[in-house]
């Protein structure tokens, strides 16, 4: 009886043992993190072209070089949604992800603008609940990543469509099949001041594609052995939960207003100060106008202590023409392209011959470029051809063939008609 009761007894404790172990076991046997790498387009779809770049060729080559900086660490699974150069549509490309059982999905993009007027990086992020605070997480880890080698941050953002979904295809389609995501825009492949990060070609693509991983390993927490990094205790940014979408900014800079500090006739430079702000975002950029408004310079970066927020004031020194009367006007940006143009204030000619020749060396910084500002973070939709041709052809293939079975009814109908006349003499 006594060895009876101390069987059970040893058979209790075994059982409550081995019921305690489990949690402990699958600790131990974690899933890995799956991380899925999408190239942005590819095939007939080339993505933004400009002079000799195309985009669905550089993104390869990121996202390649991405996987295989990524795989270096433990605890990972990477695919790519497409390793050669197909067609893919966005669904396809989320339900890979899907499949895959994808933690993340990054979308890797490089941007061009209508005007090839906007430069710096940028991350797109999905509006909703979990799916903005996980984008918003990782966005902030890669933006500073961007900033670490001189790029100028165009902000995480969000961006609705008319349905108050999200405007970008691939984030709705990954936030619909439960797969977090984020898109990322290198860099403006279409402007001066982001030509350094690019122009060099492959090898300097490549180092995208490895800061990018390092942005998602630091997101993760990942570690490697072979690169022995330990990322595992690094801090992610604290996201407040919103019920609804986080909308962009829809309205321009409240505050646009220019004072003129100084006039230098001997080397015709402008001294003025600019006051701007934004009480939904901050102030990204400003373009000098000597013509009331009519001709713009390129771009300047306004100062920001961090990405997300501007100084309310700057002073900034500007190289005038000298032999006509000058409508100085500034025009100010904030972070989602929405602009407000300032006060205008006449100067008088600044005619003497040093001016004449210092502003000839410095003109270069002026380039009259004439166009009334306007929002343009379209280009992904606009430098989207090949996607937009192979619609066109679908369309003109299309109505041939509606075209030619409207014909063969037509014809069948006057062939029986004749017939049917018959019949009703009979
Ligand atoms: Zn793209």
């Amino acid at each position: 009886m006594r060895k009876k009761a101390f069987l059970k007894a040893y058979l209790f404790l075994s059982v409550l043992l081995f019921c305690s172990l489990i949690p402990n076991i699958s600790v131990f046997a974690d899933e890995p993190v799956v991380v899925v790498i999408d190239p942005g387009h590819g095939g007939e779809n080339l993505g933004a072209e400009y002079d000799g770049y195309t985009e669905k060729k550089m993104t390869m080559v990121v996202a390649r070089a991405m996987k295989e900086e990524l795989e270096k660490y433990d605890g990972v699974v990477v695919y790519l949604t497409h390793e050669t150069d197909v067609d893919m549509s966005l669904k396809e490309r989320a339900e890979f992800a899907k499949e895959k059982h994808a933690d993340f999905l990054y979308s890797l993009h490089f941007n061009a603008s209508v005007k090839h007027n906007l430069f710096g990086s940028e991350v797109w992020i999905p509006a909703y609940g979990d799916y903005y605070v996980k984008g918003y997480q990782f966005a902030e880890i890669q933006m500073q990543e961007f900033e670490n080698i001189g790029l100028y941050s165009r902000g995480i953002k969000t961006k609705l469509n008319d349905k108050g979904t999200d405007y970008y295809g691939i984030l709705r389609q990954c936030t619909e099949l439960e797969v977090p995501s984020a898109l990322i825009e290198h860099c403006h492949m279409d402007q001066d001041n982001d030509k350094p990060f690019y122009q060099q070609g492959e090898e300097q693509w490549k180092e995208f594609g490895r800061m990018d991983a390092e942005a998602v390993a630091k997101y993760f927490g990942l570690k490697s052995g072979e690169k022995d990094t330990d990322y595992s205790n690094y801090p992610k940014a604290s996201v407040a939960w919103q019920e609804g979408a986080v909308e962009p900014d829809k309205t321009p800079p409240e505050i646009s207003e220019i004072e003129l500090l100084h006039v230098d006739k001997t080397s015709a430079k402008l001294k003025v100060h600019i006051k701007a702000s934004d009480s939904n975002s901050y102030i990204q950029y400003y373009k000098y106008s000597f013509d009331g408004g009519i001709t713009y310079s390129d771009l300047q970066k306004w100062p920001r202590p961090v990405w997300n927020e501007s100084e309310p004031e700057t002073t900034c020194e500007i190289s005038a023409i000298y032999d006509r009367e000058i409508d100085l006007r500034i025009c100010v940006y904030n972070g989602f392209d929405g602009w407000t143009e300032s006060n205008c204030i006449t100067i008088e000619p600044i005619s003497s011959p040093k001016a004449e020749e210092s502003v000839k060396e410095e003109k270069k910084e002026y380039r009259e470029i004439t166009y009334t500002p306007v929002n343009d973070t379209d280009a992904e939709t606009i430098y989207n051809k090949g996607a937009l041709a192979g619609v066109i052809i679908s369309i003109v293939l299309i109505s041939i063939v509606i075209l030619a079975l409207l014909f063969a009814v037509i014809k069948m109908l006057l062939m029986l008609k004749p017939h049917s006349k018959t019949r009703k003499k009979q």
